[in-house]
């Protein structure tokens, strides 16, 4: 794989700083059951990355003195970490909003089948990757058999009230490009979305999120493969919005790895680039408890434009109205 980095380092992206930290996003490891084209974490069935269980009663701790309001937890799989569940009832216990970023196709893994139902009942969250609404462009991008699968489990969340008026369980799709292009404007698509879904399945969605591929990892690698990398960036830089700055997610959101160390966004976490503060090289959630992180600047590199073009992108999806 080709690296990314030394091609983003030489940026003139704005200077940001961060704000109060709202949501604590914690990627749990790179084990996954799928191994998709656009993957980038570069996730997959063999690696072994994960989690400990001493980690995560740090997560939990910081959690608390923090004072963050959402945990969004990622991976790889994050329901295949043995400490998933403990994560999600400690956050609920402490009456905080849970986020699981679910790849559907986990919930037919073995030793998951009562994943959906564990879910449910702690009101968690879900949102989960369909990079189209066709078989074909799903199954090319995440894998043969993945867009029957992720039906089904849209079905059985369906079933369990996901997605279904005065519920309170939500289930948010994400979109993402198949190429080197920025995704379309989210609400037409999301009307898309839904009719089709609706009318061959049956199955319904809160909320659409599109989201424009990062130059990083796989994906960046298969530009750089390509000899499309520079223009992807210009497309990027072209696209910028300086109105998409003030709601850029490392604003008010903090990544951590499976290892317990701290990041402005997954992104730079996958980049190797650490939350920088008081000139450490790196923090770890240990010495973060006592840690005011608001208005600490933020580490920007070249890739930030893929999350200012056009519409913007985030986690929660296009940043515009
Ligand atoms: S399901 Fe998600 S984490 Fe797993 S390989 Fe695909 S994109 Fe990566
Ligand atoms: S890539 Fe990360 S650090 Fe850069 S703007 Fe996006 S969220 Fe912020």
């Amino acid at each position: 794989m080709h690296a990314t980095l030394p091609l983003l380092v030489d940026t003139n992206f704005p200077p940001i700083a961060r704000r109060r930290l709202e949501t604590l996003q914690v990627n749990v490891g790179y084990v996954c059951n799928q191994a998709c084209l656009h993957c980038h974490v570069n996730a997959g069935p063999t690696r072994t990355e994960t989690m400990t269980r001493e980690t995560a009663d740090q997560v939990l701790e910081y959690l608390a003195a923090s004072g963050a309001t959402t945990l969004d937890i990622t991976g790889g799989a994050p329901e295949l970490n043995p400490n998933f569940r403990h994560l999600v009832l400690g956050a609920r216990m402490r009456g905080v909003k849970v986020i699981d970023r679910c790849n559907l196709t986990v919930l037919f893994e073995s030793g998951q089948a009562d994943l959906a139902r564990f879910l449910a009942a702690e009101g968690v969250e879900i949102v989960a990757s369909l990079p189209c609404y066709t078989e074909e462009l799903v199954d090319r991008q995440r894998g043969a058999g993945v867009y029957e699968k992720s039906v089904a489990a849209i079905r059985e969340l369906n079933a369990l009230g996901y997605g279904r008026e005065g519920s309170g369980l939500t289930i948010d799709l994400v979109y993402n490009p198949q190429g080197p292009s920025l995704p379309p404007p989210q609400a037409p698509l999301e009307q898309d979305y839904k009719r089709v879904l609706g009318e061959k399945f049956g199955i319904v969605f809160n909320r659409l999120f599109t989201l424009a591929n990062m130059p990083i990892q796989r994906f960046g690698s298969t530009l750089v493969t390509k000899g499309q990398f520079n223009d992807y960036m210009k497309l990027l830089r072209g696209a910028h919005s300086d109105a998409n700055l003030d709601s850029v997610m490392c604003r008010s959101l903090v990544s951590v790895d499976w290892l317990g160390y701290l990041y402005d966004c997954d992104f730079n976490q996958m980049l190797g680039l650490p939350l920088r503060v008081a000139g450490r090289p790196r923090l770890h959630l240990k010495d973060a408890m006592a840690r005011e992180l608001d208005g600490n600047p933020i580490v920007v590199r070249d890739h930030c434009f893929g999350c200012t073009a056009g519409q913007g992108s985030s986690c929660g999806g296009a940043l515009a109205g």
